[in-house]
């Protein structure tokens, strides 16, 4: 079984006195900032000069520096900016003050277990990462709850690397529901393998795929939209809060013997068979490697298809349909 931390088994005094420099203000770092500041521990956040969060973060009470006077102060350093940067801004500004004995800490694992990042042996390596979105991860620390989080050690060159990343995990709130322990290798995975196969890139296809065949078939694409896409929403609602027993018990029985007879002819064994290769070729590295290169030469097949989807009739139907949505947010 899969070891879970909470309050009890972290302490947070072992952060009192040092000085944590949290590097970005986006959706995980104005989270974790503001939550370390509230649980009384003495943050700084790092930010490029001309960042348009400088002043926000400011606002909400946090001291600023840019990013290299940030790590120079600090003795934790959280690293939160966008994983495609995170190498080149390592080697620029934060490995020149990574001197012996900081901790060096992210919230996902792409960049050490693929060797992006290669830090100094005497320093501490760990991760902690927020199982949710950082707004979440805020308000329920604001509510005083958490949210489930994951903890794993790369290096442990103090011997208290653990202990360290714990308490920094009670800092965000998250021993407040449970931490699992888990490795960079699997975390990295396992969240690449998620968004790739299941949470993006296989649901985006299956809706587009299902919205192309009513429309091909001439059905109306307003028709086609609200029963692919929109209603996906109460449908993943239901799965989220009581698994699919729930979703399936609430639907009405037609829909759940179609659910039973016909959901294996769409993911079939060639599906399946296709997702034991996508995940070999993140665990072979290849699409490390593929997003690394696409970036190196400033994403032209990434910016092209992020212009060609944007452009899919779904999405025509869809901006048009939502105007008469006035529950949704602009
Ligand atoms: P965001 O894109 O929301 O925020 C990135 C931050 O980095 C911004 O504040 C941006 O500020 C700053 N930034 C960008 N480039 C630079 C630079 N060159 N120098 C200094 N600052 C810079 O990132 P996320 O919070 O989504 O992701 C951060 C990490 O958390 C990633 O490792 C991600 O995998 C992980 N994570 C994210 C989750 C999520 O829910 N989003 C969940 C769990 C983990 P500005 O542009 O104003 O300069
Ligand atoms: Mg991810
Ligand atoms: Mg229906």
């Amino acid at each position: 079984m899969v070891k879970v931390y909470y309050d009890a088994d972290a302490n947070l005094e072992l952060l009192n006195g040092k000085k944590i420099a949290v590097l970005g203000y986006g959706s995980q770092g104005h989270a974790q900032a503001q939550s370390l500041k509230d649980s009384g521990l003495d943050v700084v956040v790092g930010l490029r000069k001309d960042s348009a969060r400088w002043a926000k973060a400011e606002a909400d009470g946090l001291q600023v520096a840019i990013v290299p006077e940030a790590c120079a102060q600090a003795d934790v350093i959280q690293i939160l900016l966008p994983d495609e940067i995170q190498g080149r801004v390592y080697a620029e500004e934060i490995e020149p003050y990574l001197t012996e004995g900081k901790a060096l800490m992210f919230s996902h694992g792409f960049n050490i277990h693929f060797g992006q990042i290669v830090p100094p042996k005497n320093v501490d390596v760990f991760l902690v990462a927020p199982k949710s979105p950082g707004h979440l991860v805020r308000r329920m620390y604001a509510e005083g709850k958490g949210v489930p989080g994951l903890v794993a050690v790369h290096q442990d060159y103090t011997g208290r690397a653990k202990d360290i990343a714990l308490a920094y995990a009670k800092g965000i709130g998250c021993t407040k529901a449970g931490v699992f322990e888990t490795s960079f290798k699997e975390e990295t995975e396992t969240d690449l393998f998620g968004e790739q196969a299941v949470l993006c890139g296989g649901v985006s296809e299956l809706i587009k795929a299902g919205f192309d065949t009513l429309v091909e078939a001439g059905y109306a694409p307003e028709m086609a939209y609200f029963e692919c896409l929109h209603e996906l929403k109460l449908i993943v609602d239901l799965i989220y809060e009581g698994g699919l027993s729930r979703m399936r018990y609430s639907v009405s029985n037609t829909a759940e013997y179609g659910d039973y007879m016909i959901g294996p002819r769409i993911i079939t064994e060639e599906t399946r068979q296709e997702m034991r290769y996508v995940l070999q070729e993140i665990q072979d590295g290849t699409f490390a490697r593929n997003w690394m290169l696409e970036n190196q030469v400033k994403g032209p097949q990434f910016n092209a298809i992020r212009k060609m989807e944007q452009e899919h009739q779904i999405e025509e139907v869809g901006a048009e349909l939502r105007r008469m949505m006035p529950w949704l947010k602009k």
